[in-house]
């Protein structure tokens, strides 16, 4: 038999360990750690190193076990291969396999898109898109942080650079998503949302199939009338209403549908849709 403090030295690395991968899931499991930094921290750390990749991996949301084993196949791996003996090409091609899902949450203004979408941000994790837009800053909006606020040159400019990813007028002002920042969170496998009116979801569906499309529905047309009013910093509020009625017959075109009649409900259901997303992957 052991020793007894060389027994104790074993049953404290074997828990450190154990602690380690436990930290190590959960933060995959809400993707608040990517692939990326799982491999990273482990080339520092041994004792994560030695842990397996497979049953690690497949807690990521839009990746699951099929998938991870499948991958680990067409790589020649073994499913018990830990993260310490994978070459630097089997880690890329793990890390495109768990690239960031992109949410679209579109729906009429003062649906309550950006209230559900906050209450999801509460337990998931994701990188939410900053829109540029040519419309005046609100009281209390930041340049930067809200939108990035451009003039319509300055706009026209980054539209004729192809640095939108798609744009629409809305309201009589130009809106547009940044690609960059997009692209670069999903391929670091962050997921990204983006807060996007109809015309624009389109576009974003047709240039990357794999998007998740979500229409946020109002209870009724009487309750968009209150919110929008009770808002109270929006202009406009008989033209959007007009929009959003147009905009309501672009709802087939949608992946899901969630209606916000409680916000916390709906995050639930945004919350749920993303984690069957893998089976929109293409
Ligand atoms: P959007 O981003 O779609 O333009 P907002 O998130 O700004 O809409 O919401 C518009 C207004 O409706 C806000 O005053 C918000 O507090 C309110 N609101 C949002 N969701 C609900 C809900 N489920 N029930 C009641 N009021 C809501
Ligand atoms: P608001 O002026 O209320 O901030 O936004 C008006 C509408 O523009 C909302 O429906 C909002 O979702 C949409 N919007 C915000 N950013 C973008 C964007 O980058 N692209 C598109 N197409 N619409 C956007």
């Amino acid at each position: 038999m052991r020793p007894v403090t060389e027994r104790n030295e074993v049953l404290e690395q074997a828990a450190k360990f154990r602690s380690l991968r436990k930290g190590a899931r959960a933060a995959l499991r809400t993707r608040s750690m990517t692939l990326q930094e799982l491999f990273d921290q482990a080339s520092s750390d041994p004792l994560l190193g030695s842990s397996k990749v497979a049953s690690l991996m497949w807690v990521i949301p839009g990746v699951g076990k099929v998938r991870t084993l499948q991958r680990l196949e067409e790589l020649g791996v073994a499913e018990t291969v830990t993260i310490g003996d994978l070459t630097a090409a089997h880690r890329a091609s793990l890390i495109e396999l768990a690239r960031g899902r992109l949410l679209v949450v579109s729906g009429p203004s003062g649906v309550g898109k950006g209230t559900v979408i906050r209450a999801l941000a509460e337990e998931t994790s994701f990188h939410l898109s900053v829109s540029a837009t040519t419309r005046n800053m609100r009281p209390g909006e930041v340049d930067g942080e809200n939108y990035f606020f451009l003039t319509e040159p300055e706009f026209r400019k980054w539209v004729a650079a192809d640095r939108m990813l798609e744009w629409a007028e809305y309201a009589g002002n130009l809106y547009g998503t940044p690609r960059a920042p997009v692209e670069a969170h999903l391929e670091a496998g962050r997921d990204v949302v983006l807060e996007i009116e109809v015309q624009g979801a389109r576009q974003v569906k047709m240039a990357m199939p794999e998007s998740i499309l979500v229409f946020i529905l109002p209870p009724s047309i009487e309750e968009l009338e209150k919110r929008l009013e009770g808002r109270g910093d929006t202009a406009n509020v008989a033209e959007r209403l007009e929009t959003a009625k147009r905009e309501l017959e672009e709802v087939p075109f949608f992946d899901f549908t969630v209606v916000n009649d409680d916000v916390e409900r709906a995050a639930g259901e945004l919350r749920s849709i993303l984690r069957i997303l893998p089976k929109f992957r293409m």
